[in-house]
């Protein structure tokens, strides 16, 4: 049975207006895997979320995550806290009056399987499709996302970023390395990270994180997930979009990554060129051990030129596009999770474009630039707040965040191109639902 099944059967009915019985806020626990099959020493991480409303979410090593009711939050804190079944039932009984204890035992049994089913170890690259339902963060009443993009700044502004994400109950990083980016600071922006107790991932072109030791440093920093561009099985093609050499280097990167028993992420950007051969990209990253896909288009207005499009998707073909990638990843039976489209920016060339990369990853996400602006995954590049400046949930109720939840809410699906992933969160070929001005890596 896989995860997702079991969180399905094991996902809590909620009771109307049950009482708030763990304050609001983050919680971090290390476990030891539970399976036969596991090696000595092996931990999954969890975190459970409790929102405002009491309701919680509880992700293990935020690759899987349930949603759980005001007293499944209680059952999965206690029993996480390391009390005994009989003093959960006990508190049980005392929070939640009225609720019969057949019930209460049988949803205690449930809770207690569904922790020992997520310490399972199992693939630990954080996707949370948008998709699905039980973990859409937009379809409850959710406190924050649940991870965010940061560029990678000095290590005492990026300290700062850090707790305030923590403190707003963020528990996934990933850490956007620039060019030639300071490998010191990148393992130290890990090392924060761990120590707060965050997933923590680095996104960067394999010629920038291919220097000197900075993979087996990022490793031992417990860096839980590292993304690297890949354009193409070509090199030419590749090498024109990222850099002369950084195929070779991607190549040699992805597999010392898994070497290193890091989760890899290839992250695919699609345009023209690069879709045109993406059965074979995908074929060569397959042949690396690669099973983990990021995709993220680059999109242009259909009015504009072709000379300022340079290739980039136009609106309207976007549908298809996204049809044949999911139609090719199905088929060759790769996970892979959508960026939201970037919208093509004439003033500066498509390569740069693809090294910077998508603004956020994915919907779960949202950007954190350096000086603790909090911007939306898609739409106008707007400031939501300052997160460093201002109080969180003055950020998260912000127009800027209001209008982009109220777009993803809405339901976008419509007949003409059926069972697509994509449009789960906005219609590909609408530029409103786009990442539009600055993004990526700077
Ligand atoms: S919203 Fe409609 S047109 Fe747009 S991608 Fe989905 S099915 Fe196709």
């Amino acid at each position: 049975m896989t995860i997702k099944t079991i969180l399905k059967k094991l996902f809590i009915p909620q009771p109307p207006a049950a009482p708030e019985v763990v304050p609001s806020g983050l919680y971090h626990y290390m476990r030891e895997a539970g399976s036969a099959s596991s090696e000595p020493g092996t931990y999954t991480r969890f975190h459970l979320r409790v929102e405002p409303d009491g309701r919680g979410m509880l992700l293990a090593n935020a690759t899987a995550a349930a949603r759980l009711s005001p007293s499944g939050v209680l059952m999965a804190k206690e029993l996480l806290d390391g009390a005994s079944p009989e003093k959960v039932l006990a508190d049980l009984k005392a929070s939640f009056r009225g609720a019969p204890l057949e019930v209460m035992q049988y949803d205690l049994e449930r809770v207690a399987g569904l922790i020992n089913g997520l310490a399972a170890p199992g693939d630990n690259y954080p996707i949370l499709n948008f998709e699905d339902p039980d973990l859409s963060p937009y379809e409850a009443r959710l406190m924050a996302p649940l991870q965010a993009d940061v560029p990678l700044v000095e290590p005492e502004q990026l300290a700062l970023i850090l707790d305030r994400l923590w403190a707003a109950g963020i528990p996934h990083v990933t850490f956007l390395a620039p060019e030639n980016a300071n490998p010191t600071h990148l393992v130290r922006a890990v090392e924060r990270a761990e120590d707060l107790g965050m997933i923590a991932g680095v996104r960067g072109r394999a010629t920038d994180l291919s220097q000197g030791n900075l993979l087996r440093e990022l490793a031992l920093a417990g860096v839980d997930h590292v993304t690297v561009p890949y354009a193409s099985a070509g090199p030419a093609v590749h090498d024109a979009f990222l850099g002369l050499g950084d195929h070779a280097a991607a190549e040699t990167l992805l597999v010392a990554i898994q070497e290193n028993e890091v989760a890899a992420v290839a992250e695919v950007p699609l345009v023209e060129e690069t879709l045109a051969g993406l059965r074979q990209t995908l074929n060569a990253l397959l042949a690396l051990g690669i099973h983990n896909y990021s995709f993220f288009a680059i999109a242009a207005l259909n009015d504009m030129s072709e000379a300022q499009r340079a290739g980039a998707l136009t609106a309207s073909a976007m549908p298809q596009a996204a049809s044949r990638v999911e139609e090719l990843s199905n088929d060759m039976d790769v996970r892979f999770i959508w960026q939201p489209p970037v919208q093509r920016d004439p003033a500066i060339s498509l390569a740069v474009q693809v090294q910077r990369g998508p603004r956020a990853s994915g919907d779960v996400s949202m950007r954190v630039e350096p000086d603790g602006a909090v911007i939306p995954p898609r739409g106008p590049y707007r400031s939501a707040g300052n997160l460093l400046a201002d109080e969180w949930p003055n950020i998260w109720n912000d127009d800027a965040f209001l209008h982009y939840r109220e777009r993803v809410e809405r339901p976008t699906r419509c007949d003409e191109c059926p069972d697509l992933a994509i449009c789960a969160v906005d219609c590909p070929r609408k530029p409103a639902g786009w990442s539009q001005g600055v993004g990526g890596v700077l």
